[in-house]
């Protein structure tokens, strides 16, 4: 899927582990959003392994990435 381009994709807008629209949103370091709640649910199980991946695209990061929150995508789910 394609992550440049400025206009209004719902389907950027919504989460592809709940399949709802972001709450909280965080970013992972590929680009992806998910809901707080959720990336660190999945991450929560994958700790047991010692990666952690990007549910989206499969990125795994060696550690525990840090999220940063999404201020935008806050402000229009809002
Ligand atoms: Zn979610
Ligand atoms: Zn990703």
């Amino acid at each position: 899927m394609a992550q440049r381009g400025s206009q209004l994709d719902p389907l950027k807008f919504s989460c592809s582990i709940c399949l709802d629209l972001l709450k909280d949103p965080l970013t992972v370091p590929c680009g992806h959003s998910y809901c707080s709640s959720c990336i660190k649910r999945h991450w929560d199980v994958e700790k047991n392994k010692g990666i952690y991946s990007c549910p989206q695209c499969r990125e795994e990061f060696r550690q525990r990435p840090n999220l940063k929150k999404n201020i935008l995508l806050a402000e229009i789910v809002e």
